[in-house]
């Protein structure tokens, strides 16, 4: 046990690099890229600290490039994620009683390691493999995932210094165990930091866990396990399983040992598995802890006192960037009348000025869509959208996979505010605008909280104090994450914590005390002092 109580490093934010010409972060980025673009990687599962090949493997390709293989990654039948279980049951009697400065000490570790020798690695995993270009990698590879590791070794220690009152007689402690048995972290393809953070931030906690990550993630998968392998995450504590997500679900979820589920990824899937985790209640040791983060239909609300650059640029980038591929990437907008035609011209100009194509180009904003499933729904949406009479089309409506999977950005103007775009969550480079007249703002308030089932992030752009009071207070629970006058996109861990409710999630808010909350389990240690030795209170008395 420790002897002394450690002050862990202040968390701070990892700065961007800019990646601009001429830099050695650009050189440096370019080169990974390169090696690891004409080399092929063999992604092994991780079981108990070993690498199991299992020998029935696909094959990973860049959604830019289709066709050139990167690399191929083994898959899991039942009896790896069996064993997957049992190990990390083993794991657990060391690791839960592990002294917590020695758990920061490997993640702060692991936080270093991404920052310094593996940044560009994990970069360019992330351009391959998942089609983001420098800048997007940048935030998220780099940025996001030192942010997480570093601001939840932080929040560690403020949970367990929280500790209740005493008196001079009896001194009360409360321990914050880890959960009994197991975890599960199942992580979506569009961001690494989460990939990364799902499992680690509950093995940081004490926690055992076993992690599934997205098929179109793998590579940037591995070298998060290469980190985590270097920073001295023991065998068993995090062990990594690919393959069918229904299977490997049925047996994580059917074990007796389950204790928490760690999801980020689309709505339907995280229901489903929740239904499974009630059909399964009555076999659990312990009620199991559910966090997930889900779908958006994330909105732009212009009142008629925003600066329309302003209101564009939001768009453009809220919109656009990484392809409409973020969970908060905005989807809708509400643009009065009056502010409407020098808003269209300008994301016109924006949207035309755009180059797509392959990260390694940098000059390339826009990239493609993550697989051929995206795409062809996309597809199928703008072709809709094209013979659609109560819609329009005002930029891009383009799409081509005979390479990568690219979508030019879309935007599509409708007249119906409850248009299939609207509310449907397509996950791409493609927005849709309502424009209201400029005296129904408060009616149009009302329709951007009553349109979609979910509330994950949202944006007011106004001058007018008035304006944004109304619309905060109207759209009070249709964003967990609620911008005025900027983008919706873009939370920082340790700034803006992240997370939505309604449809969108449990809102545990990534990057939060309030979520490693949900991976301990309380004890309260009640020490009296002077112990009673008669049963009998003074009320009794004679
Ligand atoms: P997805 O739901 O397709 O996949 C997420 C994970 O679930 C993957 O690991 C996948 O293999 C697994 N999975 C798929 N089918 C499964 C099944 N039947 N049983 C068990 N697991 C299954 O999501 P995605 O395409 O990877 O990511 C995009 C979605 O994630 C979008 O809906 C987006 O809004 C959401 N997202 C939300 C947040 C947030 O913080 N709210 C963040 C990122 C992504």
């Amino acid at each position: 046990m420790g002897k002394g109580f450690f002050n862990v490093p202040i968390a701070i934010n990892e700065p961007i690099k800019s990646y601009a010409p001429g830099t050695p972060e650009r050189d440096a980025v370019l080169k990974a890229y390169k090696e690891m673009y004409t080399s092929k990687v063999d992604v092994p599962l991780y079981i108990n600290g070993q690498h199991i090949t299992t020998g029935n493997t696909r094959t990973m390709s860049p959604p830019h490039d289709h066709k050139h293989v990167v690399g191929t990654y083994h898959l899991a039948e039942k009896k790896h994620v069996e064993d997957a279980i049992a190990t990390a049951l083993e794991a657990r009697k060391a690791w839960s009683l592990m002294p917590w400065e020695q758990r920061a000490a490997i993640f702060l570790k692991a936080a270093e390691l991404v920052a310094g020798p593996y940044r560009y690695k994990i970069n360019a995993a992330t351009m391959i493999g998942q089609s983001k270009n420098i800048f997007q990698a940048e935030i998220d590879s780099a940025c996001e995932l030192v942010d997480f590791l570093r601001f939840n070794v932080q929040y560690m220690t403020e949970i367990y210094s929280e500790q209740p009152k005493s008196t001079s007689d009896a001194w009360n402690r409360v321990e914050y165990r880890p959960l009994e048995g197991f975890t599960y972290a199942v992580t979506p393809f569009n961001f690494t930091a989460i990939a990364g953070n799902l499992p680690a931030c509950m093995a940081l906690m004490g926690n055992v866990v076993i992690w599934k990550p997205s098929d179109s993630q793998v590579y940037s998968a591995k070298v998060i396990m290469d980190i985590f392998e270097e920073a001295g995450v023991p065998p068993g504590v995090i062990n990594v399983v690919f393959g069918d997500p229904v299977m490997i679900s049925e047996t994580v979820l059917s074990s007796p040992d389950f204790s928490g589920l760690h999801f980020t990824g689309s709505t339907f899937i995280f229901k489903e598995l929740w239904k499974q985790i009630g059909n399964n209640i009555h076999n659990y040791k312990t009620y199991p802890r559910i966090v997930g983060e889900t779908g958006g239909k994330d909105f732009i609300m212009a009142h008629k006192s925003a600066v329309p650059k302003q209101v564009s640029t939001a768009i453009v980038r809220g919109a656009f960037e990484f392809q409409g591929q973020k969970c908060s990437a905005a989807s809708r907008a509400y643009i009065p009348k009056s502010l409407w035609a020098e808003v269209k011209k300008l994301i016109i100009e924006d949207v035309k000025s755009f180059k797509m194509g392959s990260p390694e180009d940098m000059g390339n904003f826009i990239t493609a869509v993550i697989h051929e499933g995206s795409f062809d729904k996309l597809a199928k949406y703008i072709d809709a959208a094209k013979k659609d009479a109560d819609v329009e089309i005002i930029a891009g409506g383009n799409y081509d996979k005979s390479k990568g999977y690219f979508i030019e950005p879309t935007i599509i103007v409708t007249s119906n505010p409850n248009y299939t775009t609207m509310h449907t969550e397509l996950f791409g480079p493609v927005i849709t605008i309502y424009v209201y007249e400029d005296d129904a703002y408060a009616d149009t308030l009302e329709l951007v909280d009553s349109t979609s089932e979910y509330a994950l992030t949202g944006a007011i752009l106004a001058t007018d104090r008035y304006a944004i009071t109304q619309a905060t207070t109207a759209l009070q629970n249709c964003a967990g994450n609620f911008y005025i006058n900027d983008k919706c996109t873009g939370a920082v861990v340790g700034q803006q914590p992240f997370g939505g409710a309604r449809s969108s999630g449990t809102n545990d808010k990534a990057g939060s005390p309030q979520n490693l909350l949900r991976w301990v389990s309380t004890r309260l240690i009640k020490e009296t002092f002077v112990t009673p030795t008669d049963y009998r209170y003074p009320f009794l008395g004679e």
